[in-house]
């Protein structure tokens, strides 16, 4: 950036818990700040635009499908076509590249081949091997680091946790707080799940609600398998200082060893399948239906 030599294509990998969508609207700030000195400034209209989401140039593409067809490599062609509104580098971020089937990675190929040096385009993927060697070839390869503890604990005090809450959290983690971020930011929701979960005369009715019901969906992804991992370190004798899913955790813990067993397998089974055509309603109950009976 610094020197002004700026790639048209750029693979950023490992993003999964390390906050790549935030590293790449990072990016298109720092390449679109007005009054850009040493780091992007967040208050002029284009950082404020692009924290929005509403920079026309400056495009977030993702699905909730398992693969990408060519159809996303023309919704970028047409919206790249009317670019630089106010923007100095038009910036397409892709989340989850490695979804994009070959035929769509060889439409994006010709994009990037054809596109302009004022058009920057980012794919965020887990698996880098899943792209084309041809499209590596025309980006840079970006692995992201882990973030360090300070930052993570940063991350989660400025989303108001307390500070020695945070350190507990990161530490009983592993230092994956996609799920805790997610809480913060939606509390109603999150503790709405936490005390359904956590009754001890299983409301059916109450869970089977939960499940049925759109706006709890990605709480539940979630949360449950943190809930489940955490009831079963429990079991196992594992000491927890965290107070957050403490009441839910406590109560799956006294669940029999078989039983939970067989909820973490549904759990894996649904976690693979949540991003097909499957219903999410349909997914949940094979796994809270056991929680509850
Ligand atoms: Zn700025």
């Amino acid at each position: 950036m610094k020197s002004d030599r700026l790639s048209k294509s750029y693979i950023m990998s490992g993003v999964k818990s390390r906050m790549g969508r935030e590293v790449a609207i990072a990016f298109a700030k720092s390449v679109n700040c007005e009054t850009m000195e040493g780091d992007f400034c967040g208050n002029c209209k284009n950082c404020r635009m692009i924290a929005s989401g509403t920079h026309l140039d400056v495009q977030i593409y993702e699905s909730e499908k398992t693969k990408f067809g060519i159809s996303i490599v023309r919704t970028i062609q047409q919206d790249s076509a009317q670019t630089n509104y106010r923007a100095k580098k038009r910036v397409n971020i892709i989340i989850d590249a490695h979804k994009m089937t070959v035929q769509a990675q060889n439409a994006l190929l010709k994009t990037l081949e054809d596109s302009v040096s004022s058009c920057v385009t980012i794919l965020l993927t887990d698996s880098d091997s899943a792209i084309l060697p041809t499209i590596h070839s025309r980006s840079n390869l970006l692995h992201l680091p882990p973030l360090t503890k300070s930052r993570v604990i940063e991350i989660l005090t400025e989303n108001n946790l307390e500070k020695s809450i945070a350190e507990i959290e990161f530490d009983e983690s592993g230092g994956n707080i996609d799920w805790l971020i997610w809480l913060l930011k939606n509390r109603d929701i999150g503790e709405r799940i936490i005390s359904s979960i956590a009754q001890k005369n299983n409301n059916i009715v109450d869970i089977l609600e939960i499940a049925g019901d759109t706006d709890y969906h990605e709480g539940l992804k979630y949360l449950l398998p943190q809930i489940i991992s955490r009831a079963m370190l429990k079991k196992n004798g594992f000491v927890s200082s965290s107070n957050i899913l403490k009441t839910a955790v406590s109560h799956i813990a006294s669940l029999d060893t078989e039983k939970l067993f067989n909820i973490r397998i549904e759990l894996t089974k649904a976690e693979k399948l949540w991003n097909t055509g499957i219903k999410k309603t349909t997914l949940l109950q094979k796994t809270l239906i056991p929680l509850m009976t």
